[in-house]
């Protein structure tokens, strides 16, 4: 993920972190499992210098999507406990979902922000500035 290449299909740029206009920068510096930089985004994108937060404040929204993704999280943990554990002690319903909340978290952060970009802006993909190499 730490190349700049040009991804054609709208779906894999928003999961691999790619710039939505160009679809070929990154947007965050590091990989998502580099714990100590994991939110450590470009201000502009590498290749087409497009400035991430199109107006001051824009990624407060991540945070209403983040509890969005965080909500499903749980909901789909304890669905996985109830079902295929058979609806266990209640502790193990504590551990667990903390468990998948903290282990997710860089994820949840990140694709928060790629939805907000993708979803919430007004920017959209424009061939004119992607690097195909
Ligand atoms: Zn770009």
């Amino acid at each position: 993920m730490s190349k700049n290449n040009f991804v054609a299909n709208k779906g894999a740029a928003m999961l691999q972190c790619k710039c939505p206009r160009c679809q070929s920068g990154n947007l965050f510096v590091t990989k998502a499992t580099d714990l100590s930089s994991f939110m450590k985004m470009h201000e502009t994108c590498p290749i087409c210098n497009l400035r991430f937060e199109i107006e001051p404040g824009f990624f407060w929204g991540a945070m209403y999507v983040s509890y969005a993704l965080t909500t499903g999280l749980m909901l789909v943990t304890l669905g996985i406990l109830w079902l295929g554990f058979h609806d266990p002690e209640f502790w193990i319903y504590v551990v667990s979902i903390i468990g998948v909340v903290f282990i997710t978290l860089p994820w949840v952060f990140r694709y928060s922000r790629m939805f907000m970009l993708y979803l919430f802006s007004p920017l959209r993909f424009d061939k004119n500035y992607t690097k195909t190499n």
